[in-house]
Formats: C-alpha cells, structure tokens, sequence
C-alpha cells in the first residue's frame, strides 16, 4: 500500500503540469521541484508537422521540455508556448545491420532499449539513467560510464529539427553541419529536435569488478589498466565524501561468465525502496556518509555479478526521489577537468566542499574523450568528469550559500582548464560562463540569425543571452554572409522579421563592453569559416608530428655520422619512438582526421621503419667488419667515403627541413661516392664497401622516391604554401615573414603567414612582439614541440602534454610535444626561453 501511495505521489508530481487544460495557464517544473515556471499553455505535439505549424504559428515565446531532467529551468520560461516532447516517441527505422536506430526526439532511453534489445542491440552512448528523452540529451549533449567514448554527439548520425520560421532542416555531418554543431549541446536555443538517427552497439555481457583505493592512486589506475582496456565497457569511480580521499573504482568488463542476474531489462518503474532508504541514511543519519565507504558498498559490491549490457544501461531515476521535495531536495551539479590536471582539481574541489561543509552524498568520476564538434562542448579535450550529487534545502538562503560553494567550484574548475556542465542550477555568473563556454558567441551568432525574434527561450538563455546587444552589433554590421541551413521537408515561409513577437528578457549585461567585443569576435569567426583556404582540420597539427620526428631522426643520425661509427647509431631505438610517438597522435586524432595524412603516414612509417632496420642491420654486420679495417682510438670519418657520405647526410638532413624527402638527387650522389679519390691501402676495403652500400642505398632510396613521387602527385592537391591566422591588430608591430596582411574588422586583421619551418620562426617572432593570436587557420589549439633538459617539466600548466622523448644522440636533452592555447601564444611561446627551453617547432595545419 505504502509502495502505492509512493508512486502515485511520484506520478502526480511529473502529471501536474499536464493535468491544466491544454490552452489554460500551467506551471511546469523540474525534477527537483524547485523551479516553477508558469507558462501561457502546454501542448503534446504528436507528429513533426504539428511542430512545424505550432512554431511557424506563434510569435511569443516558446520552450520545449522533454523527460525534465535539467535543474534550473532550461526547459522554460514565463508565458512561452511550452512543447512537451513526450508523445513524440516513436522508433520510425531499426537497421539491425547497420547498427543505427531512428526515432522520434521525444522518446526516452528506456523505450529505446525495449525495442532493440530483442535484436541484441544496446544504446553506444546515453546517461546513467534511461528515464531522459533524446532530444533533452542530445540538447546537452549528454555522456555515460563508457570507457573509450566521449559525449553522446560521437554517435549522432543525423537529426532533424523544427527551425524559428516552422522549416524542418536534416543536419548531419554532410548536410547543415554548423547547424548540427550548434544544436547538440544547444539547450533547444536553434530549434526542436524532432528526430534522430543514433548509432547502436552489440548488446553484450558484462561483469563488475570493483576496487577501492586513495585517490591520489586513481589517476594512474585508469591510465594503466582502464583507459586502454578493450574489454572495458562502463566505468566509474565514486568518491566517499566528507574526507574525499578515497574512491570505489567500479568497471563492468564484457564476459563469457554465465549471468547472474537473468533479466535482461530491470523493471522500470519499481518503488526501489533500498536505494532511496539509502540516500537518505547518507545524506540525513550521523555517519551515514562514512557507513557508505564501511557498511554499505562492501554490503553492495560483494560476489559477483554479471549483466547484460542493456541492464546496466537501465538505470530508473526513481531510485534518486525522495519521499518529499518540500524541505529539501536532492540536485546535481559537475565539472570536467583536463586528464592531466585531476589531482590539482581534487585538491581544490576538498577544500571547497570541506570549508563550505556540503552536503554532498557521491561524487562520481567519469572519463569523456575529446569533442571537438559542438559549439558548446564541455570536452575540449580528454577529461574527466566529477558528477557532484547533493542535498540542498529549498529556502532562499539554503540557494544562496549552494550558489557560493558552486561559484567556487566553477572558479577551480576554470583554474584547472576545466568546466562546467550546464543542465544544473544557474548559479554560474556571466563571466564563469563566457570562460568555461568560449565558443557561445558562435552559438549566439547562430541564433541571431535562425531565430532573430527570439522565440526559442528558456531560462538558461534568459540568463546568459543578451539579444539586443547582440542585435545592435548586427545593425552596425556587414550581414553575415553564412548560408542557410537546407530545407529538408515541410519547408513553411520565410522566417519572420517584424516586431511581431516578444521583447527581448535579458536586462543590459553587466560587462556589456566584454559581451559586445565577444558578439563581434563571434561575427568575424562566421566569416572566416565560410572562407575558401581558411580553416585547416584541427587533428592535421599532431598530424604532421610523426612525418617532422623523420626529419630530426635525419638531423641527429648526421649529427651523429660526424664523430661516430655508423654502427653506433640506435636506429632500433628511433624506430621505437617514431611508433610511440605516433600511437600517441593516432589516440589525439582517432575519427577525426582526414584520410589522406592517416593515409601518408601509414606509408612513411612502414617505409621509415624499414630503412633504419635494414641500415641498423647492416651497419652492425658488413659496417661493422669494414670498420675494423681502420685504425683504432676516436672515430673520424677518415676514409673519403665516409667523409663524402657524412656531408650527403648532412645535406639530406638540411634539405628535407624545407622539401620533401624524395625530392632529394639521390641519384647523383651515387656518381659522387664512385667520383672521390684517396689512397690504395688498408682502409680500401672500407672504402669499396662504403660505395657499393651507397649505391645500393641510394638506389633504392631513388626508385621507392620516384614511387612516392608519382602516388603523391596523382592523391594529394597541391599544398597551399601560406597559413592564415586571425590575430588582435598591433599597431605598428611589421615583421618580415607576414605574406599578407588583411583588415578584418576594428580589433582584427588576418595574417597570412609561410607554412612549414618558417611559420615557427615567423609565429615567435610575432608572439615576441606581443601579437595577440586569436586562431590559426579556424583552431584555437595548436602542437609545439620544445627541446628541454631531460629534468624540466611544465611546472606552469602552459600547455597539454602529447609526449616527450629523448634525443637519442644529445643524452640530457629531450623534445616535449604539448598543446598550446593559440589565445595564450603570445604571452607562453617567450616565457620558455626563461627556463633554457628552445621552442623547436610549432606544427602548422
Ligand atoms: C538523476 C540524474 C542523472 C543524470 N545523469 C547524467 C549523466 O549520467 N550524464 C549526463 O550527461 N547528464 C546527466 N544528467 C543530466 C541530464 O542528462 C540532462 O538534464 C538531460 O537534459 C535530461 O534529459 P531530459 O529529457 O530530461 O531533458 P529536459 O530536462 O527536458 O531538457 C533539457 C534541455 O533540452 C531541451 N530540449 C528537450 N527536448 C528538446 C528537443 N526535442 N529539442 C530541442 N531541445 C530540447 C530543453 O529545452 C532543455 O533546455 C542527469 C540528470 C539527473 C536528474
């Protein structure tokens, strides 16, 4: 009975807004109970043309709410026409082959799972729980426990979605793809989401494996035995606070083991009476949190368990209600840190929540690779996610001093190369959101345009959208010249424009200077990416590593021919670090970099590879017995051979800095091997063999050149021989290496600057002259490399580690590959040169 009244009170809660009559005044609220809004009316739109005509019909506001899930009113705001997604829930298309699933945005995880787990078939990426529909996910732009993925938009095919003036646009990777950017992640500010088309995976079994540990042993847990796992499915780690020093690692491994639990599903909907009873133990009971770490997960975790997938991919967040929300109510909130950064944001993260005595009930830890496609993605780069789950109580003050603790954290957060995750309370101010989502003016530029009457409103942009200062820029400004999105179907009239719709909410920003520079910078950055020959794929920066690591091994082995015995160069070890190297650019790059270079370097590095093993096998066989005909004591190339070879490296190693390696006469330097004359003595066996390898070298190395030669001609266009890259205006500031110089707008020029080995020099030179770089050829990362005494380690976090290695023939000297912010360029390319640091290379595009 109890059970009963439980789940009726639950479904009271989430039916209320639904039970006021279609087209009277309703509140509407989310789960935490503690943001009601009152709309003008809500409707459940059951097809995507009535969407269409529900937008295309009205001219106030509109919002759009899906499962509810967000925490601070981004699924409303006052007076808007508010479209409840829910009855949109249908699967139109399983492809079992393909592996791809389209549905309706209004359906939830759980429906999902229920329609392909009969085919085998698991979701690749979605939340913990399953409750949440796919457009509020793809909205946010959500993430799992998955090991090895990222955010949900890695396994978007396609989406459709309802724009401002009622057209249904298809935007994909192929088609509308800015749109597509802007929308995952977008919190319904471009328009309704109406459909998707997702990947799916194998559904599989899966077994727990737990292990508890300090903290500060995590990082380099998951580094060493998670993070590569091929078996690993869903991992994550949950930190017992109030001492937050150690965790419960907890990874669920495919299996063969037979199941433990043989449902496939869990039942939905159940009162999940335990899990409830013990949250409140361990937010509410003396030492009900420390109980956790002794009694409860030991209690938990113990025996086996193995699951299908699907399972523990169907989470119920009913398992999270409370008995009442009236008093307090439980919320979320989370941060995503840099990798390399998660012991500096730990510490931080303690001291706040200890100072401040939360109430926190878990902190889990997740990993999310890099996402480098949405407009406001939370994963600029590999990170790890710290989801804070807490009680509050609901009073005023009880929010104030949450909004403390929360700025505080945001604050850590940003301080680490972080940020944080916006479908939370709002208590983020306009400046910590403007760092932690660099890219919303984009967004904003985006809705400018889509949406010039700004009818798709929620609170969350009623707070850190500001359209009438937005619009006055616009006013003053060129129009953008970006095209408009393609209409896919049911395309309705042009987009009105007139004055016929609601005012703008936002009051005057604070810093309206700042915002109005941003809205600008936002402008210029439209342009930009619509012009031929200016953004350059980001991943080509780690790229073009590998094929200039060839170029240094070049430069040390003549280096080395100079005053050693060829047989003492390690060709072995050059190999090894050409292929750790590489695995390390491969795991930056994966999915995401154009065919071609993956292409090139699958053809140098076999090829590289293979040269060094054969000379390295015959320096220390036939070399080696050759040179045992010279004289002992300090090595000298003495014979005319060794000393003419010496030079042809040395000038091979110069030549291929600026021209590709096939380009090289080695023809010709065979005649002049054969062409050098010394005496007829002891050393004359060295000097035959000398010529006969060099001939044989030099030969293969002609004709595998001509091979490249023609295979590049005829696969690559030619390459541009400038980089353009988008910098602040330094009156005054000339310099040598600048091909071009373009006005952009009053803060803005374009430089137009040599590629290759000259855009290093020429990019520290400027950086020198304190020239501000906004982005180079549309990225705002980008790789150097830095040689450094073997000891020296960033203690400055200017940049992101890729990987360091040692320079094999200069023993206390290594080179370091990091990414660098192009915004800070200017401030951290001459600060190296303090720490007897050389900046070595800066990777162009
Ligand atoms: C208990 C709990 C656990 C959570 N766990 C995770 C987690 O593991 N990982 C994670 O990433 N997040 C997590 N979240 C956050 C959650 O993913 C988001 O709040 C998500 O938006 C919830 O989906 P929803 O259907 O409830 O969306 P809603 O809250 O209804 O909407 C969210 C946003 O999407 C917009 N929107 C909704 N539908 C559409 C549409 N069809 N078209 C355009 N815009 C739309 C809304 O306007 C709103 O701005 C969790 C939240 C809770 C409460």
């Amino acid at each position: 009975m109890k059970r009963l009244l439980v789940a009726a009170t639950l479904a009271l809660a989430f039916a209320a807004p639904i039970a006021a009559g279609a087209d009277e005044p309703a509140t509407v609220n989310d789960v935490t109970q503690i943001n009601p809004i009152v709309v003008e009316r809500v409707v459940r739109p059951k097809s995507v043309e009535e969407v269409a005509e529900l937008v295309k019909g009205h001219s106030g506001p509109i919002s759009i709410g899906g499962a509810r899930h967000s925490m601070g009113g981004q699924i409303a705001t006052e007076n808007a026409l508010f479209l409840d997604m829910r009855d949109l829930d249908k699967v139109l298309e399983l492809s079992v082959e393909a592996r791809t699933i389209r549905v309706q945005a209004g359906i939830t995880w759980r429906k999902i799972q229920e329609a392909i787990d009969p085919h085998d078939l698991a979701v690749k990426v979605m939340q913990s729980y399953a409750n949440f529909t796919v457009g509020g996910s793809l909205s946010v732009n959500a993430h799992g426990r998955y090991v090895g993925q990222g955010s949900l938009v890695g396994s978007v095919r396609s989406i459709k979605v309802v724009l401002a003036d009622g057209s249904v646009v298809t935007a994909s990777r192929d088609e509308n793809h800015d749109l597509f950017r802007g929308v995952i992640g977008g919190y319904g500010s471009l328009g309704v989401i109406v459909e998707a088309t997702l990947d799916l995976v194998a559904n599989q079994k899966v077994e727990r494996s737990a292990k508890r540990m300090p903290i500060r042993d995590y990082k380099k847990y998951f580094f060493d035995e998670i993070r590569d796992a091929k078996t690993a499915v869903f991992h994550n780690a949950d930190i017992y606070p109030p001492a937050y020093d150690t965790v419960m690692a907890i990874t669920w491994s495919e299996t063969d083991h037979p199941l433990t639990v043989l449902e496939r599903l869990p039942p939905f909907g159940a009162s999940h009476w335990k899990e409830r009873f013990a949250y409140w133990w361990m937010s509410e009971a003396p030492f009900g949190k420390e109980s956790r770490r002794t009694v409860l997960d030991p209690l938990r975790l113990r025996g086996t368990a193995v699951v299908w997938r699907n399972h523990e991919a169907s989470y119920d967040a009913g398992e999270l209600e409370p008995v009442s929300r009236t008093r307090s109510t439980y919320v979320l909130e989370e941060y995503f840190i840099p990798v390399e950064r998660f012991d500096e944001f730990t510490e931080k993260m303690r001291a706040v929540l200890k100072r401040h005595d939360a109430n926190i009930v878990n902190i889990s830890i997740r990993h999310a690779s890099k996402d480098d496609e949405s407009l406001m993605a939370w994963a600029r780069e590999e990170c790890f996610a710290f989801v804070v789950y807490y009680k509050q109580g609901v009073r005023p003050d009880d929010r104030e001093e949450v909004g403390k603790w929360t700025r505080e954290l945001i604050d850590a957060a940003l301080s680490s190369g972080g940020t944080y995750y916006l479908p939370y309370q709002l208590h983020a101010t306009d400046d910590q959101f403007r760092r932690g989502y660099p890219r919303a003016n984009d967004l904003f530029a985006m809705k400018l345009r889509l949406d010039p009457t700004y009818k798709f409103r929620n609170k969350l942009w009623d707070r850190y959208y500001h359209p009438e200062a937005l619009k006055a820029l616009v006013e003053t400004s060129t129009p953008s010249p970006t095209p408009e999105p393609t209409p896919a179907a049911a395309s309705t009239e042009a987009p009105k424009t007139s004055t016929d719709t609601a005012p703008a909410a936002s009051a005057a920003p604070e810093n309206a200077a700042a915002e109005l520079a941003d809205a600008h910078d936002a402008l210029v950055r439209e342009t930009l990416r619509i012009r031929k020959g200016y953004a350059r794929d980001a991943s080509q920066t780690y790229l073009t590593l590998p094929e200039w690591y060839i170029v240094y091994s070049a430069d040390e082995f003549a280096a080395s021919v100079e005053d050693h015995r060829p047989s003492d160069f390690p060709y072995l070890r050059s190999v090894a670090q050409f292929w750790r190297i590489y695995s390390h650019v491969l795991r930056a790059t994966w999915g995401k970099s154009e065919w071609g270079y993956q292409l090139m370097i699958a053809v140098i590095g076999p090829s590289y590879s293979f040269e060094y093993l054969a000379k390295g096998l015959y320096e220390n066989v036939l070399g080696r017995l050759s040179e045992l005909t010279m004289p002992g004591g300090a090595w000298q190339p003495q014979t005319p051979e060794d000393v003419y070879l010496a030079g042809v490296w040395r000038d091979y190693a110069s030549f291929i800095h600026a021209t590709p390696w096939f380009a090289y006469p080695f023809a010709e330097k065979i005649g002049g091997v054969w062409s050098t004359h010394g005496s007829v003595d002891r050393t004359l066996l060295r000097r035959l063999e000398r010529r006969v390898s060099a001939t044989f070298g030099y030969g293969f190395k002609t004709a595998w050149g001509w091979i490249i030669r023609k295979s590049n001609e005829s696969a690559y266009d030619p390459e541009e021989q400038t980089i353009q890259v988008w910098a602040r205006k330094a009156p005054g500031v000339t310099d040598a290496a600048i091909v071009a110089r373009e006005d952009l707008d009053e803060r803005s020029e374009l430089l137009k600057l040599p590629r290759y080995e000259p855009f290093t020099r020429a990019l520290s030179s400027l950086a020198e002259k304190g020239v501000h770089f906004v982005e180079i050829a549309g990225n705002d990362r980008i790789l150097v490399t830095l040689i450094a005494p073997e000891a020296w380690h960033d203690s400055q976090n200017r940049g992101a580690l890729l990987v360091e290695w040692p320079i094999l023939t200069r023993p206390a000297m290594k080179r370091v590959a990091m990414t660098l912010d192009v915004a800070r360029l200017d401030e951290v390319l001459p600060s190296f040169g303090a720490e007897q640091v050389a900046i070595d290379h800066v990777y162009d595009f």
